[in-house]
């Protein structure tokens, strides 16, 4: 039989030799030296220091020794756990200051990023082209006057001197509504706004009339079957020739720029006599010798056609209820779809009607 074991040395326990708490305690500082984030150092400071650590479960061997053995092993114990816990606090505190570092950068607001991430829309050209227009007139005094696009045959025809043989009032060119003897048609000009305007107010008339017009033309690269017109009147006591030049001349100046003046061209309209065609002098290439030959805006003739004018026929007066005897007038009216065209270099007239919002930012958002 054997009596108590009298001979134990601690030192003989396994877990408590010295070397096998060395070897715990450098595998714990290593692990903590190479932890990498704060997620990592918790696996470390489990794996090292828990209570299923080498160190934890040797601490507990303790216990199990007789008395005077126990002071030596717990000193080296509680040393290597001494030195594994300060060095996991140590880690802990240079962890969580490269986080919040990190956090700093990777939560930086860049104040340099768009801060609107839907694109910005653009009036419509048309829109902003109507504007403009009118804003020349309103600057000299004028009205603004507008129109229904649904328009009676009479307003749209008869009453500006265009007979039931005109060639304009067939099917041709009108859009007509059923049925077709109802005497309703979509305006094929903003000229019946000039009507409306003599039958409802006394002279003197000073109107600008911007609107949509119809006709029933092929739909390609300069034509449309719907389109925009802006047409002037006015009617005055002692109104001529002179006034209508004086008035173009500065309608041309103030959308092409300085110096850029019309010429008119004898025509024929039933509405005016006389009456003329208004051409502008090339804004590109001013019409001078040398450049106006190779320019691609008027083709190298050194004028724009730009619209038509005259002196407002007596007969429509009449017909609109202003005493001819007593007053005079002109009118004039051109595209504002083809002044758009060649003012801004527009070779396809379907860009403006075809919704793409390409087409409608090139022009800026200007308001
Ligand atoms: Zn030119």
């Amino acid at each position: 039989m054997s009596g108590p074991n009298t001979d134990y040395d601690p030192v003989e326990v396994t877990p408590l030799k010295p070397e096998e708490v060395e070897s715990a305690r450098d595998a714990a500082l290593a692990a903590i030296a190479a932890a990498t984030d704060l997620e990592d150092l918790k696996r470390v400071r489990l794996e090292h220091a828990g209570d299923r650590s080498a160190l934890a479960l040797a601490n507990r061997e303790i216990g199990a020794l007789p008395p005077q053995a126990r002071k030596e092993a717990g000193q080296r114990i509680g040393q290597a756990r001494g030195a594994v816990n300060k060095a996991l606090g140590e880690r802990q505190a240079v962890l969580e200051v490269e986080h919040e570092e990190r956090m700093l950068v990777e939560e930086t607001v860049d104040v340099t990023l768009p801060t609107e991430r839907v694109a910005r829309g653009a009036r419509h050209p048309i829109t902003t082209g109507s504007e403009r227009i009118a804003d020349v007139f309103l600057a000299m005094g004028w009205e603004v006057a507008e129109g229904p696009v649904i328009e009676a045959e009479w307003l749209n025809f008869d009453a500006l001197n265009l007979g039931p043989d005109h060639p304009a009032r067939t099917m041709q060119d009108t859009f007509w509504t059923d049925p077709q003897d109802n005497g309703i048609v979509l305006r094929t000009h903003t000229s019946p706004v000039q009507a409306r305007t003599m039958l409802t107010r006394e002279p003197p008339i000073y109107v600008v009339c911007p609107g949509r017009v119809f006709r029933t033309d092929e739909y390609d690269a300069t034509h449309s079957p719907m389109f925009h017109q802006v047409e002037g009147l006015v009617v005055d006591e002692g109104i001529t020739m002179a006034h209508l030049k004086g008035t173009l001349d500065h309608f041309a100046t103030a959308m092409f720029g300085e110096g850029i003046t019309t010429r008119f061209r004898p025509s024929y309209f039933p509405f005016t006599e006389p009456s003329a065609e208004v051409d502008l002098i090339c804004f590109v290439c001013r019409g001078v010798p040398g450049e106006v030959e190779s320019c691609r805006t008027c083709r190298g003739e050194g004028w724009i056609e730009w619209g038509g004018c005259g002196i407002v026929n007596p007969r429509v007066l009449t017909a609109c209820g202003v005493d001819s005897e007593r007053y005079t007038g002109f009118a004039f009216g051109m595209g504002i779809d083809r002044t758009l065209m060649f003012r801004h270099g527009i070779e396809d007239l379907r860009g403006f009607f075809e919704g793409d919002v390409r087409f409608t930012t090139a022009f800026g958002t200007e308001i």
